[in-house]
């Protein structure tokens, strides 16, 4: 059902500042930023190979992101991976004994659907779970 690892989201306070060290040091290129509608965070995408490191920041200081930041610091934020189906995969999931954030999927950046697990239940890895869409 898992496909493999879409991203490895890191909490930035800053996406251009904590974007230098990828260009800077590790070579690589940052290939966009984007605001998602919702979630109240800016994102920077670093493609790498066929998967990608996101730079998340929080945009208001209330965002589950920025509470993130203020209780550990800024770092690996979440794991995500892509599944055909976010739905049935939550569905599979939560069967298995998965605690769930998001009981059914919700739009995330991309034209993807995604769904969260709880922490509490993945061994402390906050994970993402994600479905590309058809580009219409
Ligand atoms: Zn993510």
């Amino acid at each position: 059902m898992i496909k493999k690892i879409d991203h490895i989201a890191v909490a930035v306070k800053d996406v251009e500042k904590a974007a230098e060290f990828y260009e800077k040091v590790l070579g690589l290129e940052l290939g966009g930023i984007e605001e998602v509608e919702g979630m109240d965070v800016k994102v920077g995408f670093i493609p790498i190979g066929d998967t990608r490191i996101e730079l998340v920041q929080p945009l208001d200081p209330k965002s589950g992101v920025a509470k993130f930041i203020e209780k550990r610091g800024e770092g690996i934020h979440h794991i995500c991976y892509e599944v055909d189906n976010v739905k049935e995969a939550l569905e599979t999931y939560k069967e298995r004994g998965a605690i769930l954030i998001d009981e059914t999927p919700r739009k995330g950046a991309h034209n993807s659907l995604v769904g969260f697990i709880h922490p509490k239940s993945t061994g402390g890895v906050l994970t993402e779970l994600t479905e590309h869409l058809e580009e219409s």
